[in-house]
Parts: C-alpha cells; sequence; structure tokens
C-alpha cells in the first residue's frame, strides 16, 4: 500500500490526512508534541477553568463537515455547532457600544440606531462584499494560484469582471473610509484585516471579502468549544486508519534525487511516496531540507501579525459580554504602526475578549468566567517581551475596568500567558507569527509558497503558512488543494 507520512497534526496536517486515507494511502502523522492540534489546542487552569489556546472565531464549518461526508459519514455523529446570533460585542472609548447581530437585517438595524448610518448603505455594502466574494473565492481560496489549469478553468471568467471592483490598487482602510463616513464604523471593518495578521492601512482592500463570511454566511461554535474540530478530526482519522504519533519531531525530510522519500526522527525513518509537511514553511526548508535551494524571495516575505494572550479565571459573570467582544483604541492607525513599523505594542492597543463559559458553563465554575484576552502584536523580533507583558497587562486592565466600569484586576483569580516566543516554541511557526506571511500587499497572495515544489515531487505543504493562507477554513483548504495534487491509488478504502 502507498505510504503517505504528515509532518505536523495541525489543522491542516490532520485534513491532509483524513484527506490522503480518503484516497487510499496508508497514513502516518508525526507530531512533536505530546498531542495533536497545534495552535488549536486546549488547556485548563487551576480552580476549573477551560481554554481553547489559539482560534476562537470559527466560520465556513462546511469545510470541516466536508470531511466527514468525503469519508462517508455523517458529520452530525462527529461535531456539531450552532451559528451565532451575536457576532461580537463592540466597545469604543466614546462609551459607544454596538452589538454585531450575526443577521445582516439585524447589523443594519444596530448600525443605523447607533451610528446613524441608514440601513441601506450597510446592505449595499455586504451585497457587494458578497458578490465579490463569489466571483473571487473558487480561483483565489480553492485551488493552486501555480497551476496552468486554475487559468484554463471556466471560473476565472467569473473572477474578471469583478477585478475593477475588487479594491487591488488601493488599502481596506482607504476602501472603508471611502463607504463610510463615522470613524467607527471604518474601524469596524479594518479590523477585519487581523483576521490573517494584516495591516488595514496597508493591506490591499480585497481583504474587505472578509466580513461576508461573518454577516452573510456566518460565524459559528463548535459545541465544546474549537478544540473540539481537532478532536473529532483526530477520531475520523483514525477510524481511517492514520496512525498519530506523538514526540516525533521530525529531523529531516529525506530525498533521492528530485523526490521526497520520507522523514528522519529520533525515532527512526519513514519511508514515504507522499511527505506533506504542516510545519511552518520556513523551518521546514531550513531545517529539514537544509541542503535543498530555498525559494528565498518566499520565505522572506513580511511575517503576520502575533499575539499576547492573557488566560484569565474571572470571579464573577458580565451579562453585557458574549461569546466575543472587542474593546477598541483610540487610535487604530498609531496601533498598527507600533505593530507593522515599530515592531512593539501600542500604549492603548486594542483589546479581544473571548469568553467561552457564555456557550459551554462547564468551563468555568459556576458565577465565573474563563476570559481569553487577546492583544495584536508583532511576530518575534528580538523585543523585551517579559517587559511588553507587564506594560501590557496594565494597559488592558485600565482600559478594560474603565469600560465596564469595575476593577478587573481584583476580579482576576487565575493567569497564563502566551507570546510570540512561546507561540513559535509550541508550534514551530517562525517568529510566532500566527498566519505565516502578512497579506500587507497586493501580491501577497502569489507570494505565498504553493502546495506543492516542483523541485521535489512527492513533497506537498499545508497549513497557515502557505496557499491560500493563516485561519482554520483556509487551512483546510490548503490540504484540499495538496491533496488534490496528489495521485489516486486506490478507490476510498475504507469507507
Ligand atoms: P499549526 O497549528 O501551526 O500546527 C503545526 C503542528 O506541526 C504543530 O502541532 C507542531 O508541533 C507540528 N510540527 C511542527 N514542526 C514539526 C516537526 N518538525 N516534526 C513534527 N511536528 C512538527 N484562526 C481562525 O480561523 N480563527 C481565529 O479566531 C484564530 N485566532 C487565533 C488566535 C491565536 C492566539 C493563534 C495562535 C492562532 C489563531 N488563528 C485563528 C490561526 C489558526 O489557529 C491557525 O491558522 C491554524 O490553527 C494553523 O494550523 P496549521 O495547520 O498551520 O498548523
Amino acid at each position: 500500500m502507498a505510504k503517505a507520512v504528515v509532518i505536523g497534526s495541525g489543522i491542516g496536517g490532520i485534513a491532509a490526512a483524513i484527506r490522503l486515507a480518503v484516497k487510499g494511502y496508508s497514513v502516518t502523522v508525526l507530531e512533536a508534541n505530546a498531542s495533536f492540534g497545534g495552535k488549536m489546542t486546549q488547556f485548563t487552569l487551576p480552580g476549573g477553568y477551560r481554554f481553547d489556546a489559539g482560534p476562537s472565531l470559527f466560520t465556513l464549518p462546511q469545510l470541516v463537515d466536508d470531511l466527514f461526508t468525503l469519508a462517508g459519514r455523517n458529520p452530525k455523529d462527529y461535531f456539531r455547532y450552532q451559528r451565532l446570533p451575536i457576532v461580537t460585542q463592540y466597545f469604543w472609548p466614546d462609551g459607544t457600544r454596538l452589538t454585531a447581530h450575526s443577521s445582516a437585517q439585524a447589523f443594519a438595524q444596530e448600525v443605523e440606531t447607533k451610528l446613524g448610518i441608514p440601513q441601506e448603505q450597510l446592505h449595499r455594502h455586504l451585497e457587494k462584499v458578497a458578490r465579490l466574494y463569489h466571483a473571487t473565492a473558487h480561483t483565489f481560496l480553492h485551488k493552486s494560484l501555480h497551476k496552468l489549469d486554475t487559468y484554463l478553468s471556466p471560473d476565472v471568467l467569473k473572477t474578471l469582471p469583478a477585478l475593477p471592483e475588487l479594491g487591488l490598487t488601493t488599502t481596506m482602510h482607504a476602501a472603508n473610509a471611502r463607504a463610510f463616513s463615522d470613524p467607527r464604523l471604518v474601524q469596524l471593518l479594518d479590523r477585519y484585516a487581523t483576521y490573517n495578521g494584516s495591516d488595514p492601512y496597508q493591506a490591499p482592500g480585497t481583504l474587505n471579502l472578509i466580513p461576508h463570511l461573518e454577516f452573510n454566511i456566518g460565524a459559528f461554535y463548535p459545541e465544546g468549544g474549537i478544540f473540539a474540530i481537532a478532536q473529532s478530526l483526530v477520531r475520523l482519522g483514525e477510524e481511517l486508519g492514520v496512525e498519530f504519533r506523538y514526540n516525533e519531531l521530525v529531523q529531516e525530510i529525506i530525498t533521492e534525487g528530485s523526490r521526497a522519500t520520507g522523514v528522519r526522527t529520533p525515532q527512526g525513518t519513514f519511508a514515504a511516496e507522499v511527505v506533506v509537511s504542516n510545519m511552518d514553511v520556513v523551518p521546514t526548508y531550513r531545517k529539514l531540507l537544509p541542503h535543498q535551494s530555498a525559494p528565498e524571495r518566499t520565505l522572506k516575505q513580511p511575517r503576520s501579525s502575533s499575539a499576547l494572550i492573557y488566560y484569565w479565571g474571572i470571579s464573577r459573570t458580565f451579562p453585557e459580554l458574549d461569546l466575543h467582544n472587542i474593546f477598541f483604541s483610540q487610535n487604530y492607525q498609531q496601533e498598527f504602526e507600533h505593530i507593522f513599523q515599530k515592531e512593539t505594542v501600542a500604549q492603548d492597543p486594542t483589546v479581544y475578549v473571548n469568553i467561552t463559559s457564555k456557550y459551554t458553563p462547564s468551563d468555568a465554575p459556576a458565577g465565573h468566567e474563563n476570559w481569553f484576552v487577546m492583544v495584536n502584536v508583532p511576530h518575534n523580533a528580538g523585543q523585551d517581551w517579559d517587559e511588553l507583558i507587564t506594560q501590557t497587562r496594565q494597559a488592558v486592565i485600565t482600559k478594560v475596568s474603565k469600560a465596564l466600569g469595575v476593577d478587573l484586576a481584583q476580579l482576576i483569580t487565575t493567569e497564563k500567558v502566551w507570546d510570540p516566543r512561546g507561540i513559535e516554541a509550541d508550534t514551530s511557526s517562525f517568529a510566532g507569527a500566527l498566519y505565516g506571511s502578512s497579506s500587507n500587499n497586493r501580491m501577497a497572495a502569489f507570494l505565498r509558497h504553493p502546495n506543492f515544489t516542483s523541485k521535489l515531487k512527492g513533497l506537498y505543504f499545508v497549513g497557515g503558512s502557505v496557499h491560500p493562507g493563516g485561519g482554520i477554513p483556509l487551512c483546510l483548504l490548503s490540504a484540499k488543494i495538496a491533496s488534490d495534487l496528489v495521485p489516486q491509488v486506490s478507490a476510498a478504502v475504507r469507507i
């Protein structure tokens, strides 16, 4: 039976393993950590708190369902989720509060009531982003941008008429500021640049398609939290015969001539016809393929932002908060200048608070909440993170205390911090970047590493550092694109 080895069990690696098993390969996943999930992991803190460590917002759940369906299973037997009625609660320093309802109708009404912007204006905007998403997603997200077939496909014909409206020649911020006069709504829409670790003042207007996912398709919450995605997919993989081996650090991709033929770990050698790297593409070349010529231009693309995350047990509940909450900074442009130009953290950063105990009460003791408090920060470039963690913690406490009228410091019962150094150490993500390279220039989509390399047959790439990019949905799509390029070895065998 043809063998495939997957390096890493992040969401992209798990999805690739399932797809290759369905294709008829005997699949082994080699994971350096003691468990699966990579950034999508979970942990508990003393006092009865559970936290999802990394991703918290879940869109396009269909892409998870597709894996179960592909394997002949009913997704609902493995994994359940619900559409959120409220996507995010927003708080501005001037005291404005706005509820971003999942229903476009309710959101438009709220924007009219709170910000005085006519509903029709927002509806027209959301219709436009929906149109552009449908015109482009198939080419840019579902296919390799490095294969001629993609450009010969009829889907490209759908993309061409949309090009003038796509905002390729303007920035996200400029496009949003042209569409809306209220700076608070502009800030809210600019924020979507952070969904792939980018800067709205540099990233192309094309990224203004992202809100389509939340308002037109929906934001979702998996039963039990985000980690349930990885858990349910590993269960499926195991049922399909995928072997997951933990504490197994891949140190080398073995090559013979122009083929990848397996990998080496301290425990032994694994021969394979297909090798899939779910490790960040930069260390894949630097550490596992040191003797191959590396695609330097691709590897040197600027990194996406990283994050400082404070995981706090909080000794009371806040009815005014929901699953996702944002406390905006006063000066958004300055905040992004700090992240991407000065490579530090602004004095007054935007604060994101995720509280899964709102939906999974067992994630915190009764009368308490589990707060995942995140600030966007630069990737690791050797900053004094201990100092920044202390400074930012104080800034967050001051800001959120003021917005909620409490003394937050008194409510924190337990704490853990994850910073860019830890993110890199725990997941091998180069410089601790959350999403691989940033999308801060017009060519970024084309400069991400493809899901294959023409230099080494049999080697494929999945995960957030390669095409089509970071975030759960795109990592799942990377696995689809890569496995579509892998030859079929037999009919779906174990279904
Ligand atoms: P990774 O999660 O990067 O995992 C790679 C795995 O490979 C790791 O387990 C690692 O140990 C293993 N590995 C690496 N090298 C080796 C080796 N040599 N040998 C063996 N194993 C190896 N996305 C969203 O969609 N929504 C969000 O709200 C969101 N928020 C985020 C918040 C935070 C704090 C973080 C950190 C990320 C967030 N993301 C979010 C991004 C999302 O988590 C990632 O894009 C996605 O999970 C990355 O998956 P991946 O397949 O690239 O693998």
